[in-house]
C-alpha cells in the first residue's frame, strides 16, 4: 500500500493520465478512501481546464494554409502516364511532409496549451525571478541580518517563513520581499553568490518531493522542495553545482 504522501506525487502525473497502470490502480485505490486526495485531484483538474479555456485558439497562417493547399496531389493528373505517375510520388511525399509538419506544430501547440500545475508553477516561479531582476525590485528590505527578515514578514503572512543567514559558507543572505504565487501571498528571500542572485520562495504546505529536484526553464536552473511543513524553491542562474550546494546548505 502506498502512503498519502507517495500518492501526492503521483496527481499530477494521474490528472494528465500519464501514469501506468499499476500506478494507476494504487492511486484510484488510494482516492475511495482519501478525501484530502480526491479535492487535489478536483482543483488540479479544474486549474487545468480553466487553462483549456483560456488559451488562445491558433488558426493556420494563410501562407501555411496555401502552402498545404497547393503541395497536396492534383486529382485531375493524368494517372496513365508512367512519367507523371513517376513525378506523383515525389509530390505526394512533400505534399505529406508538409502536412505532417503542420500536424506537429499543432500538436507541440495543444502540448504547450495543455500545461499541468507544476508546470504552471514552475513558470510562475521563474517568471517572478525574472520580473525581480528586470524591474529592480530584487528586495523590499535590505538586510543581511536573519534576526531582521524574519520579524520583518510577521504580520505580512500568515506564516513564518524559516530565515537563515549562509554568509559564512559564500552565499549571503541579501533581503526578502512578499510576491503573490499561485493565489497565494509568499515570502521569498535572496541570497546571492557573487553576482548571482537566488530568490528562495517559501510558502506552505508539502506539495513538492522531499528530495530537492531541479528543472531548466529559459536558462535559468530551479530547484524546488518540501521540508518541515513548507515548499520550498530557488531559482537562479548559478551552475547547477553550486546551485545544488546551496539548496543541501538551506536544506539541513
Ligand atoms: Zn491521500
Amino acid at each position: 500500500m502506498m502512503e498519502h504522501s507517495e500518492i501526492q506525487q503521483l496527481l499530477p502525473a494521474y490528472v494528465d493520465r500519464e501514469l501506468g497502470i499499476v500506478d494507476t490502480l494504487a492511486v484510484d485505490r488510494h482516492l475511495e478512501t482519501c478525501l484530502a486526495c480526491r479535492r487535489e485531484i478536483e482543483e488540479q483538474r479544474s486549474a487545468g481546464m480553466r487553462i483549456r479555456e483560456k488559451a488562445p485558439y491558433f488558426s493556420a497562417p494563410p501562407a501555411l494554409h496555401a502552402q498545404v493547399v497547393t503541395g497536396l496531389p492534383s486529382s485531375r493528373m493524368p494517372r496513365t502516364s508512367p512519367l507523371a505517375r513517376r513525378s506523383w510520388w515525389p509530390q505526394t511525399a512533400a505534399a505529406l511532409t508538409v502536412a505532417l509538419a503542420a500536424a506537429l506544430a499543432w500538436g507541440v501547440g495543444e502540448y504547450r496549451m495543455a500545461r499541468s500545475p507544476q508546470q504552471i508553477l514552475t513558470d510562475e516561479l521563474v517568471a517572478s525571478h525574472i520580473r525581480s531582476l528586470q524591474v529592480d525590485h530584487l528586495t523590499d528590505l535590505v538586510s543581511s541580518d536573519q534576526h531582521t527578515v524574519k520579524p520583518w514578514f510577521n504580520g505580512k503572512l500568515p506564516f513564518a517563513p524559516p530565515v537563515i543567514d549562509l554568509a559564512a559558507q559564500g552565499y549571503p543572505l541579501i533581503g526578502g520581499r512578499l510576491d503573490y504565487l499561485a493565489g497565494q501571498n509568499v515570502a521569498v528571500l535572496v541570497y546571492r553568490r557573487h553576482r548571482h542572485p537566488i530568490n528562495v520562495t517559501i510558502w506552505p504546505g508539502k506539495d513538492l518531493p522531499t528530495r530537492p529536484q531541479m528543472t531548466d526553464r529559459q536558462g535559468y536552473h530551479l530547484v524546488r522542495w518540501s521540508a518541515g511543513g513548507m515548499n520550498f524553491s530557488a531559482v537562479s542562474d548559478l551552475g547547477e553545482n553550486e546551485l545544488m550546494q546551496f539548496v543541501a546548505l538551506l536544506h539541513t
